[in-house]
Order: C-alpha cells, then sequence, then structure tokens
C-alpha cells in the first residue's frame, strides 16, 4: 500500500464540498447532533434514519433532554431503528456528560472513547466533524473505498489491513493542517463511499474524484475488491407468537432487562414451533381462558447473528384486563402507541394496524 498523496486528500475535500447530500445533521455545528446521528446510522439506512433523527430532535434536543428521558419513552422514539442497545446506552452517555462533562461532548477521542457505546469509529467520527480533530474516521465504506483506492487484496476486516490503512491517513494528517480539512476530508471519504463506490452493484468510477489514481479502476478489480472471508452463518430460531386479545385490548410481555430487545414489549413467544393444540394448552397453563384461535401468516426478522422464523395464532381470551401473569400488561391499542415493541414484530403490529 503506498503513501496517500496531499493532492489526493484535496481532491477528496473539494469533491466533498461540491457534491455532498443535503442532511438535517450536516453542516449544524452541534456535536450533539453529529453524535446521534452516528449512532442512529449505525446498520441503519440514511432514508430510515432521517424522519427518526427529525422526531428524536424534536422531542430531545439537548444533552440533558436526552438524560432526563423515560426508558419507555426513548424506546419509543428509537422504535423502527433496531438495536436497541444503542439508545440505552445514548442514555447512559447523555447522564455521564450532565454529571462529568458540563453537559457537553469532549473534543478529544481518547475522552470519547471512555463513554459507553461510543467505539474508536464513533469517537473519531464526533472528534473529527464537529471539531475538525486529526483523528480518522473509519467504517464499512471508508473501509471499501480505501481498500478498492489502494487494491488491498487481503481480508479487510482483519487488524493488520485496518490498522495500515488507519496508518495511512495519519500519515497523511502530519502533513496536511487547514482549517476544517478533517471533517471534510473525512465525511468526503464517506460520502464516496456511500453514493459512488457503493458495495453492490458496479462503481460509479467517472464520478469518482479517486478515478485517476485509484487502483482498483485501473485494473477493474472491483468485483473482488474489498476481500471479506465468510462469516460464520447465522443461527435459525424457530418461534411461536401467541397474540392473545380481547377485542381490541392485547397481552404484551416485557422482556428481560438484558440481552435481545432487552426491555422492550413483544407478544407472548416460544421458542420452538408448536400447534393449536399445544397453543391453547399454553395459554390455560399462563392463567387465560381461550375461547377461539386462528393463524395468522408467517414472519422472518433477521438479527446479525440469529434469524427468528416465526409461526404465530390469534388466541381470543376472556377478561385479558383481569390476567395476572408475570411480566405481562394488556393494553389496547391507545395504549400500545405509548410502548416499545421492536420491528421484529412488525408483520403483526401492521396486521393489527396497531401503529399509524
Ligand atoms: S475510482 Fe471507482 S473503485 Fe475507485 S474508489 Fe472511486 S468509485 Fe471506488
Amino acid at each position: 500500500m503506498t503513501a496517500m498523496k496531499e493532492k489526493t486528500a484535496e481532491d477528496i475535500v473539494l469533491w466533498y464540498t461540491a457534491n455532498k447530500r443535503s442532511l438535517p445533521w450536516r453542516d449544524t455545528g452541534n456535536p450533539y447532533h453529529v453524535w446521534i446521528s452516528e449512532i442512529m446510522l449505525q446498520q441503519t439506512r440514511i432514508e430510515a434514519v432521517r424522519p427518526k433523527y427529525l422526531s428524536f430532535m424534536q422531542e430531545l434536543p439537548s444533552i440533558s433532554a436526552l438524560a432526563e428521558c423515560e426508558d419507555d419513552h426513548l424506546m419509543r422514539l428509537w422504535e423502527g431503528l433496531g438495536y436497541y442497545s444503542r439508545a440505552r446506552n445514548l442514555k447512559k452517555c447523555a447522564l455521564i456528560l450532565v454529571q462529568k462533562y458540563h453537559s457537553q461532548l469532549p473534543i478529544s477521542f481518547n475522552e470519547l472513547l471512555k463513554l459507553p457505546g461510543i467505539g474508536p469509529y464513533t469517537a473519531g467520527a464526533i472528534s473529527s466533524i464537529a471539531f475538525d480533530q486529526a483523528v480518522p474516521a473509519v467504517d464499512g465504506n471508508v473501509l471499501r473505498v480505501l481498500a478498492r483506492l489502494f487494491a488491498v487484496k487481503e481480508d479487510v476486516r482483519s487488524d493488520a489491513v485496518r490498522k495500515e490503512l488507519l496508518d495511512t491517513i495519519n500519515d497523511l494528517y502530519q502533513k496536511i493542517h487547514p482549517s476544517g480539512f478533517f471533517a471534510s476530508f473525512n465525511q468526503g471519504l464517506m460520502e464516496i463511499g456511500e453514493t459512488v463506490c457503493m458495495p453492490n452493484g458496479v462503481p460509479h468510477c467517472c464520478e469518482c474524484p479517486l478515478q485517476n489514481t485509484c487502483r482498483t479502476q485501473k485494473e477493474k478489480l472491483w468485483e473482488s475488491i474489498p476481500y471479506r472471508s465468510k462469516l460464520k452463518e447465522r443461527k435459525i430460531i424457530h418461534r411461536t407468537l401467541l397474540i392473545l386479545r380481547d377485542g381490541d385490548s392485547f397481552l404484551l410481555h416485557k422482556r428481560d432487562e438484558t440481552g435481545l430487545l432487552a426491555g422492550l414489549y413483544e407478544f407472548i413467544g416460544i421458542d420452538q414451533f408448536i400447534s393449536e393444540k399445544e397453543a391453547l394448552k399454553y395459554t390455560e397453563k399462563i392463567g387465560a381462558v381461550p375461547l377461539r384461535i386462528s393463524h395468522l401468516p408467517d414472519a422472518k426478522h433477521i438479527f446479525t447473528h440469529l434469524e427468528w422464523h416465526m409461526h404465530a395464532y390469534e388466541i381470543q381470551v376472556e377478561e385479558i384486563e383481569h390476567l395476572n401473569i408475570a411480566g405481562c400488561v394488556s393494553a389496547d391499542k391507545k395504549e400500545l402507541a405509548s410502548l416499545a415493541i421492536p420491528s421484529a414484530f412488525k408483520t403483526y403490529i401492521q396486521w393489527y394496524a396497531l401503529r399509524d
């Protein structure tokens, strides 16, 4: 891998200034906006983040407002974005910022790294974008652009490759200092990865500021770079959901405070496929009186390391509001609107039109 030339870096900054998309969190000069958007954008598409970001900011416009937000309300604001531990870490982090940092984000990469939910990429993004510090921010998009620029043929997930790419950027940072450079350079690399040098299909090399220096473009290697060794296959879990209802009231179970989808509400679930007869028996066992049962459509939800393949039964029961089942609450459609229900259940939420 050769060092990155200062001219190449300048091209990236010029291209970014001329081509950057208008995004609600961009160029606001507010570190809180950078932080929230970067956390929301982890594993989530910009189109999905945009409306959630706007409503989040409307309700929680500052670090102190986030620190004071009720957990259930925060989960509700996060609904649809998935990976709810991100929201829990945001609140933990906001509480620390209020207590120890005068409700401000620290400028330093190393200080940022000490905070919950902030890893090297996010610390680099906040430090460089919000405070123009000379710190790299290398996410999957940037990794792809750099791997293609230098035609890196090894696995881009390997620590050695990451280190080499980070060293290349850090070397460049030693030579170049104009104000605003680091914020624009890092965002330029991200923007090239998101809009020009995309992961699927042919990259738009003729629109790319790196087209004259990029080795992948010269050698037509974009199908094989970036190279990634195969990940382990996801575990498949078969689940049966029991959707207990009494008219417009539904029974919801609150998940444990740790682990997958911690603290969120769900329909009662059993980690195996069961028959109609077994579902009725289970319903009686937890203390409800079933009246009718019917099948609902199957659904599938994919997490990073596992998949839920779901069968579901709707079970009409007697007097749902008098049921006393540990960890469960009954809620009508209006009350359901205030509960955080993960998108894993969206097939059934939509089936009953439980959300706007
Ligand atoms: S020239 Fe093409 S392959 Fe190289 S970084 Fe740009 S878009 Fe990607």
